[in-house]
């Protein structure tokens, strides 16, 4: 058995070529889940070798569109590729409130198409939401489990935005925390409490400072990498994968600014500046990584 993390998408709202939409697959052995579904997710989810009607179930962190625009792409895609016609058994974990609302009429604006392949094709099927919402919990609370897989969802600060939530995966072999967005807080502490790996959604705050006041609204509701870095240090995380970046790297220059940013802020673990499909193993159990296949040799 062996647990991996692969970043799905690491951009945000603004498009990049070569960042899809946010998005973070975590596997378990034959178990996979995907935390949230930004544009192009389906795309990483082939480039990930997921055949995407094995997805064991998709996670939203909260109601923002560049985390949601791919969904319905892989609620559909997870009907039209699935040759055993199965009954659509897709669970979607969602926290109450707007998030929960979209997801209940996701399929809505598709139903003459799914009329339409449906009869062209003779399909017993159609593609159904099955929604598993939760209210979002004052601390880190269980919402998913699948034998020894246990997702927990945590509250996070990404107001004006209501009911954000942060995910943390635990399997035999380690865990995984993905703040989502949020600003760094206390409650992404709380979530992250001895992981090996914290997925942080990441902004240079700098940049920021040097715009006009009415264009810093931004940094309302993300988190500051220097202050990431500090919080990772307290934390003692082994391992911290950047995504979400703001502004975007597209040099090794510009990547490492971001890691500049983390250890000025006391952080001297492993830190990465994730592109996408960047995949890492967590824990000890499982695939040898690079490191120690090194120390193999
Ligand atoms: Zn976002
Ligand atoms: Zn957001």
């Amino acid at each position: 058995m062996s647990t991996s993390v692969t970043i799905t998408g690491t951009g945000c709202p603004i498009p990049d070529a070569d960042r899809a939409g946010p998005g973070v697959l975590v596997r378990y052995d034959d178990l996979t889940l995907q935390f949230d579904a930004g544009r192009s997710t389906v795309q990483r989810l082939a480039g990930a070798n997921v055949w995407v009607p094995d997805l064991g179930a998709v996670f939203i962190t909260h109601h923002h569109s560049d985390h949601l625009t791919g969904l319905a792409d892989v609620v559909l895609t997870h009907w039209v590729m699935d040759r055993a016609d199965r009954p659509t058994q897709l669970p979607i974990v969602v926290p109450e409130g707007p998030a929960s609302a979209f997801v209940s009429t996701l399929l809505d604006g598709w139903i003459d198409d799914i009329d339409v392949r449906q009869s062209h094709s003779g399909r017993q099927t159609r593609p159904e939401i099955n929604m598993n919402s939760f209210a979002v919990p004052d601390a880190p609370t269980e919402v998913w489990r699948s034998g020894d897989v246990v997702v927990t969802a945590g509250q996070v600060r990404h107001e004006p935005c209501p009911s954000s939530v942060g995910y943390r995966v635990d399997t035999p072999d380690g865990s995984v925390a993905i703040t989502g967005d949020t600003r760094v807080c206390d409650e992404v502490a709380a979530l992250a409490d001895g992981v090996d790996v914290l997925v942080y959604e990441a902004m240079r705050f700098a940049v920021f400072d040097e715009l006009p006041e009415k264009r810093r609204f931004i940094t309302d509701y993300h988190a500051d990498t220097l202050l990431i870095g500090r919080q990772a240090a307290e934390l003692g995380v082994p391992k911290l994968v950047l995504t979400h970046l703001i502004p975007a790297p597209s040099t090794p220059a510009e990547r490492e600014l971001f890691v500049g940013d983390i250890r000025s802020g006391g952080f001297e673990g492993e830190v990465v500046v994730a592109d996408d499909l960047y995949t890492c193993v967590v824990g000890d159990g499982g695939l040898p990584d690079e490191a120690s296949v090194d120390l193999a040799d």
